[in-house]
C-alpha cells in the first residue's frame, strides 16, 4: 500500500486474540458509520468552507480543485464498495442444543510447535491411528516427540501415523511443565509441525480455568456465577467446532486453561454447585463472552464483532464496576511509536499528525480509528488499533484520545472487549448479596438457566 495522496484504507487484518476473526459487518453500526463516510469526504472536499476547510488544505497540499475533487470522488468509491465485503456471513451466536450433548472437550495446548516433551508416571493407553487398536503400557513413559516426514517419532521410534493419542485412566499427562488429565492427541500437521490437544471432561477442564480466569478468593456467588458461562462458553465453542481438531485454545483467546495443577477447592467448589448449568436464549446455546470491567456499559456484540445479533447480547448500563481495579486507564504514546506500530501492519505513511475515534456504538466505544497523516488519511477497525498497540496497554475502545506536541494520550474505561459479562462488576453485585441467577440474568437479559 503506497503513501499517496487519496490513500484510504480499511484494515482486513486477521482479528487478535479473545475475540472472533475476520471483517467486522460494516452495516451494523450504519449510522455512525455514515457519519464516518460524510467526515472523510468533508475533510477532502474540495467545496469545504467551514471550519475543516484549512485542515483539508493541510491533508492534500499542492493540489487542484479538479484533483482534489477526484481524489474525493475515489475516496467515496471505496467507502461505498465497502458494503460489499459484508457479504461475508456473520458469526452465528445462537447454537440449538442437541439430544446429545458432548460432555467432552477437546483444547489446544500447542498449535505448529516442532516438538513435545511428555511424562507419564503410571500405566497408559497409547492408540497409533484412528483405526488401530489401543496398547496398554505399564510402564512409565518420557518422550520426546516429533513430527517426520514418514510420520510422528518418539524417542526416535518412528509410528507412521499422523495421529497419536496417550490416555491415562487416572492421574495426569505432563506435556511440557503443565499436567493435563485423561486425553493427550498429538496430530502431525503440514511443515512438519505439531498439534497437541487436551481432550478432556467438560467439568474437569473448568476447573482447570476458573482459578486462572478469577480469583479464587472472590465470592462464592461470583464464582458460580462464571462456573455457568465459562462452561457455557465452552460448551457452545465446542458444539461451533465439532468438525475440527480442537475447540477452544489454553489463552485468553477463548479461556485461559491451566490444567489439573492449578485447582483450587473454592473454585472446584463453584464448579461441582452448578455441574451441568448452561445459560440459554430462546431455549439456544449462546457464547457467554466474559471481560474484566466494563466501564459502565457492556456492548453490544454485534456492534463491535462480525457476528450475528442476539438480544441477550445486546448490552447493559452496569455501574457495579465503578471505581473498581479496571474502572479507567490512561495511556500516553509518542506518534512516532504509533507510526512504527502501523509500519510494521504494513501502513507504511509517514508523518503522522493525529488520531481521531469515531464511528462510537452505543456503549461508547470507537469502531472505527482514523489516523490523520501528513499526505494521507487512514481508517483502520477500532478493534485492531486496540490489538495493535496491545490489549494491555490500550485496555478498552471505550476511549477518547487527544494530540499534542507529537504526544498521543489516551484515557478510557474499563478492561477488554466489553460484551457480555462485566467480571468485576459481577465481583461487586455478589459482595453486594445477589446471587449468581439474579447476576446472570442481569448481564445477559433474557438469558435462562438450563441444566443438562
Ligand atoms: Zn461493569
Amino acid at each position: 500500500m503506497s503513501d499517496k495522496e487519496s490513500e484510504i484504507a480499511l484494515s482486513d487484518q486477521p482479528s487478535g486474540t479473545g475475540r472472533p476473526s475476520g471483517r467486522p459487518s460494516l452495516e451494523q453500526p450504519a449510522s455512525a458509520f455514515g457519519l464516518l463516510v460524510m467526515k472523510v469526504a468533508f475533510l477532502c472536499s474540495p467545496f469545504g468552507t467551514s471550519l475543516r476547510g484549512s485542515e483539508a488544505t493541510e491533508a492534500i497540499p499542492n493540489l487542484s480543485r479538479v484533483s482534489k475533487s477526484v481524489i474525493s470522488t475515489f475516496i467515496l468509491l471505496v467507502l461505498f464498495s465497502i458494503p460489499a465485503f459484508a457479504e461475508k456471513p456473520l458469526l452465528s451466536t445462537s447454537l440449538p442444543i442437541p439430544s446429545e450433548i458432548p460432555h467432552s472437550i477437546k483444547v489446544a495446548l500447542m498449535v505448529d510447535v516442532p516438538s513435545v516433551s511428555i511424562y507419564i508416571e503410571g500405566p497408559y493407553m497409547v492408540k497409533i491411528s484412528e483405526t488401530a487398536a489401543s496398547v496398554f503400557e505399564s510402564k512409565p513413559l518420557q518422550a520426546t516427540v516429533l513430527a517426520d516426514e514418514q510420520g510422528i517419532k518418539m524417542n526416535d521410534q518412528l509410528y507412521p501415523t499422523d495421529r497419536m493419542t496417550l490416555t491415562v485412566p487416572s492421574g495426569s499427562i505432563q506435556v511440557g511443565r503443565k499436567r493435563y488429565a485423561r486425553q493427550i492427541q498429538i496430530i502431525k500437521k503440514s511443515g512438519n509441525k505439531l498439534l497437541v490437544v487436551n481432550q478432556i471432561d467438560l467439568e474437569e477442564y473448568l476447573k482447570g480455568v476458573l482459578p486462572l480466569e478469577v480469583h479464587p478468593d472472590w465470592s462464592a456467588e461470583f464464582l458460580k456465577a462464571h462456573a455457568v458461562i465459562s462452561r457455557t462458553f465452552a460448551l457452545f465453542k465446542t458444539l461451533e467446532k465439532k468438525d475440527l481438531d480442537y475447540a477452544l485454545v489454553d489463552t485468553a483467546q477463548s479461556q485461559v486453561y491451566g490444567g489439573s495443577l492449578f485447582h483450587k477447592e473454592s473454585t472446584d467448589h463453584a464448579v461441582d454447585l452448578t455441574r451441568g448449568e448452561v445459560l440459554t436464549s430462546d431455549g439456544k446455546l449462546f457464547p457467554s463472552y466474559f471481560h474484566a470491567a466494563c466501564g459502565g456499559r457492556t456492548a453490544q456484540a454485534d456492534q463491535i464483532w462480525p457476528v450475528e445479533p442476539n438480544p441477550v447480547l445486546k448490552g447493559v448500563v452496569c455501574n457495579f464496576c465503578k471505581g473498581t481495579k479496571y474502572w479507567r486507564w490512561s495511556l500516553k504514546m509518542p506518534l512516532q511509536k504509533i507510526e512504527e506500530i502501523m509500519h510494521e501492519k504494513d501502513y507504511p505513511a509517514k508523518n503522522l499528525s493525529n488520531i481521531q475515534f469515531t464511528a462510537r456504538d452505543r456503549s461508547g466505544r470507537a469502531t472505527r480509528v482514523i489516523l490523520k497523516y501528513k499526505l494521507s488519511i487512514v481508517v483502520i477497525r477500532a478493534d485492531d488499533f486496540r490489538a495493535w498497540i496491545g490489549y494491555d496497554l490500550f485496555k478498552s475502545l471505550k476511549a477518547g484520545v487527544t494530540v499534542e506536541n507529537g504526544l498521543a494520550s489516551f484515557v478510557g474505561y474499563g478492561w477488554g472487549h466489553g460484551i457480555g459479562f462485566c467480571q468485576w462488576g459481577a465481583k461487586a453485585q455478589a459482595e453486594a448479596g445477589k446471587n449468581y441467577r439474579e447476576i446472570l440474568s442481569f448481564y445477559f437479559p433474557g438469558s435462562e438457566l438450563k441444566k443438562f
